[in-house]
């Protein structure tokens, strides 16, 4: 199945620079952000620049170089947070895809969370 990306999505405009962002971090392929509504003490946004629209559409599609940034930027984000349960208590990553996955917005993109208990992973149906 070809993966559909849809160009007008918000963070297809933010990289596009048609929308401002609290960037934490930028490189050759990644961008990090804070989230507009965070749900957490820190919640940073990392998107691929490119167009992706999952994480597995990622992990499929991605070259070597961009699957490489994007992980060493996430890891260095995390450092530069104090969150990493060596230093401190520790933080949560999401990627929602999909329906089931309610996934708001089709570009792939990590969710750290961090800086308060954040509860168990799932609500249990
Ligand atoms: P999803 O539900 O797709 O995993 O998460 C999308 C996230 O994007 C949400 O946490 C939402 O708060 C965030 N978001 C939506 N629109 C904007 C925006 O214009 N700027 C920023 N920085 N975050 C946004």
């Amino acid at each position: 199945m070809a993966y559909v990306y849809d160009d007008q999505n918000i963070f297809a405009k933010i990289l596009r620079g048609e929308i401002p962002n609290t960037t934490v971090r930028e490189t050759e392929h990644t961008l990090a952000f804070a989230d507009i509504y965070p749900q957490a003490p820190h919640h940073v946004l990392v998107i691929p620049k490119g167009a992706y629209v999952t994480a597995d559409h990622f992990a499929n599609e991605a070259s070597e170089a961009e699957i490489v940034d994007f992980w060493r930027t996430f890891g260095s984000i995390c450092t530069e947070l104090g969150v990493t349960p060596d230093s401190a208590a520790g933080y949560r990553i999401i990627s929602n895809a999909g329906e089931d996955g309610v996934q708001e917005v089709p570009h792939f993109h990590l969710h750290i969370l961090a800086g308060r208990g954040l509860g168990r992973m799932l609500n249990p149906v």
